[in-house]
């Protein structure tokens, strides 16, 4: 199924259904909408009708949805996480995929917590000129996260697994976050384990991100060493996303609905384009996606063919009858 979203969801969205149809993959589209759009019509950004829909289906293809911030509803993307229980946030960072000139050799993946820490949505007004926002961390989804990139660890050959904490400060919330992952890591010896500490975790991913091999963190870290990743290899619209649960898929790319430049055909289908492969590997079609990744591959290197965020001319609706004609010819 598909969800357009909102800002240029619907135009990257569109690009990677395109993209899906050229590469041959056989899929019925199911398309519901969430955000904005269904505020007016059904009194919520997030009508039951939708989850259900995902429930029933199983995978889903997202594109961003805009949340307002320090006011108004509250996040629709969290919201559907913690419904569903799309409890790992997987964000694949990676040079290959990427256009930067200082790091050519990244190739970490994050596993993002999904469903609590300051995301819980606790946060109150305690006094005049006092608010406060509640951290929640639970043992039963600090050892999920940990299991599940542990588990992907070994199914792709990874060599080191690393959490990312401020257990030094929060020494309860973090600390019970490490205590998890130290026992899981326990239970895979073959892996490599280690920790550190999250704002020498981001200075080191600035100066000398391939180190990294496999990172676990909290929500709240994960949503932001994602973005600084993000930059280490070329901007936020070539970096994919997944949320995953027990028997049901999310996926979108990490960027948002960049409002900016919704509407003015400019926007890089990229990040959802490769959140599309990774959908067609999660659906058993290992070979259609290496088709996709094979023309994106390919193109990067051609700059003036690319988005502008990455330099280039190309609107997003030419840039992808590019990466169209690019994946023919190279099959
Ligand atoms: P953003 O990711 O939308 O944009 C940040 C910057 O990156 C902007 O300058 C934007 O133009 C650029 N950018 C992002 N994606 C791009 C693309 N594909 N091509 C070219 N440029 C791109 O982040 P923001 O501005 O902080 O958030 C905007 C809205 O998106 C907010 O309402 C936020 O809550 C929401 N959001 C949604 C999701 C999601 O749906 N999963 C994720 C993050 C943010």
């Amino acid at each position: 199924m598909v969800i357009p979203g909102d800002g240029i969801g619907p135009e990257v969205v569109a690009s990677a259904k395109q993209v899906l149809e050229a590469s041959g993959a056989n899929i019925e589209w199911v398309e519901v909408q969430a955000g904005k759009s269904t505020l007016e019509e059904f009194g919520t950004p997030l009508p039951e009708h939708v989850l259900d829909t995902i429930r029933e289906v199983g995978v889903a293809l997202k594109g961003p949805i805009t949340t307002p911030v320090g006011k108004g509803f509250t996040s629709v993307n969290v919201a559907m996480r913690k419904r569903l229980n799309l409890y790992a946030n997987v964000r694949p960072i990676n040079s290959r995929f990427g256009t930067s000139d200082k790091f050519s050799d990244v190739d970490m993946v994050i596993f993002r917590e999904n469903t609590e820490d300051v995301y819980a949505g606790l946060e109150q007004d305690i006094a005049p000129g006092v608010a406060q926002c509640l951290k929640i961390i639970t043992k039963e989804a600090s050892d999920r996260i940990a299991i599940f990139a542990f588990d992907y660890a070994i199914r792709n050959g990874r060599k080191k697994v690393q959490a990312v904490h401020k257990a030094n400060i929060m020494k309860k919330s973090d600390g019970l976050f490490l205590r998890s992952c130290r026992e899981i890591a326990s239970q895979y010896p073959e892996v490599e384990y280690g920790e550190i500490i999250v704002d020498n975790c981001a200075m080191q991913m600035v100066i000398r991100p391939q180190q990294f091999d496999v990172l676990v963190l909290t929500n709240l870290y994960g949503d932001i060493l994602s973005d600084l990743g993000a930059g280490l290899v070329g901007g936020l619209g070539l970096v994919p996303g997944a949320n995953i649960g027990d028997g049901m898929a999310v996926f979108e790319a990490a960027h948002g609905s960049a409002p900016d430049i919704a509407g003015k055909g400019v926007a890089n289908p990229l990040a959802l384009i490769l959140s599309a492969a990774n959908m067609m590997k999660y659906l058993g079609e290992p070979a259609i996606a290496g088709s996709i990744e094979r023309a994106v591959i390919s193109i990067l290197g051609q700059k003036d063919k690319l988005t502008m965020d990455l330099g280039g001319r190309s609107g997003t609706k030419e840039f992808t009858k590019f990466l169209i004609g690019t994946m023919s010819s190279i099959g």
